[in-house]
């Protein structure tokens, strides 16, 4: 490895268990030479979650729901007690009522609306408040998107809604908080094989669809978000903000299925 990280401490965000983007970004910028600490959401998650930080050498984990106030401030305590400041920020944190990922946008409910686009977008918005007293020196913020964003994708709803919403608050935060420094980007993988991803209807139809027909012939591995997320925090990546960054294996750049999958 080549030590792209090294100096560098930051928090991942989104830790499920190690099919989570989270932990391929994780793994990576830890071999890179990253510290890192890490929050969970709730007990049955910490339990999953502990095993693999200590794998990485880290014993910060703090138990954090992005709806409570109050522990989100506890993890960036937390932060500020051990490390005083911190150089990178990664959020890979969604949620929709599992129920409105099948049938049609149109019969998305205000509360799933409400609490998909607090949890998916606003939480960005709060860890971005929390993390810039804590990047004196500058640095980077990094969340997860999905090309439902902006193309109609089966089932992916009220999802794709908030994920645009991310991509905007991505470009927002880029420009309030560029004259600090600090760089903020998303990472927009095709279908991965994660709890979350497992949410959204017809998830394994999607994922054999994009392997098939993304140029490249695959879908995104761990690996790969791992590395492009890696030189997006390093120095390496110093000049590039309110970025959304595909890692799908080309498949955005198609207009209709690959020939020999038409028909
Ligand atoms: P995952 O299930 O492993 O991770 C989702 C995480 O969100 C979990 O750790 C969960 O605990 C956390 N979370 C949900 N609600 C929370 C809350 N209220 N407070 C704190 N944490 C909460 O799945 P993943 O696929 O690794 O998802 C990570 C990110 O990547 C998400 O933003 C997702 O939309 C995005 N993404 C996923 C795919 C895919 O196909 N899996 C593709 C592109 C982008």
């Amino acid at each position: 490895m080549a030590d792209l990280m090294r100096g560098k401490r930051g928090l991942i965000m989104g830790v499920a268990n190690d099919r989570s983007i989270a932990w391929g970004i994780a793994r990576t910028m830890a071999a890179e030479g990253a510290e890192l600490a890490f929050t969970y959401q709730g007990e049955a998650f910490g339990k999953r979650v502990e095993p693999l930080a200590a794998s990485v050498g880290s014993d910060i984990l703090v138990d954090c729901d992005v709806t409570d106030d109050a522990s989100l401030d506890r993890a960036f305590d937390t932060l500020k007690e051990r490390w005083g400041t911190i150089d990178f920020v990664v959020h890979a944190i969604a949620y929709s009522d599992k129920s409105e990922l099948a049938g049609r946008f149109v019969d998305t409910s205000r509360e799933n609306f409400r609490n998909s686009l607090s949890i998916s977008c606003y939480s960005l918005i709060d860890v971005a408040r929390r993390a810039r007293p804590l990047m004196p020196e500058g640095g980077t913020i990094l969340t997860l998107t999905y090309q439902g964003s902006n193309r109609v994708t089966p089932f992916y709803n009220v999802m794709g809604v908030a994920k645009a919403a991310l991509e905007s608050a991505v470009r927002y935060l880029a420009n309030d908080l560029g004259p600090d420094g600090i760089r903020v980007n998303a990472l927009s993988p095709g279908p991965m094989k994660t709890l979350a991803g497992a949410a959204i209807g017809g998830a394994r139809k999607t994922f054999k669809h994009t392997d098939q027909n993304a140029p490249l012939g695959h879908n995104a591995t761990l690996e790969a978000v791992g590395g492009t997320a890696a030189w997006l925090a390093s120095d390496y990546g110093a000049c590039t903000t309110g970025e959304i960054v595909m890692v799908d294996g080309g498949y955005h750049v198609l207009g209709m299925p690959q020939a020999g999958n038409i028909g």
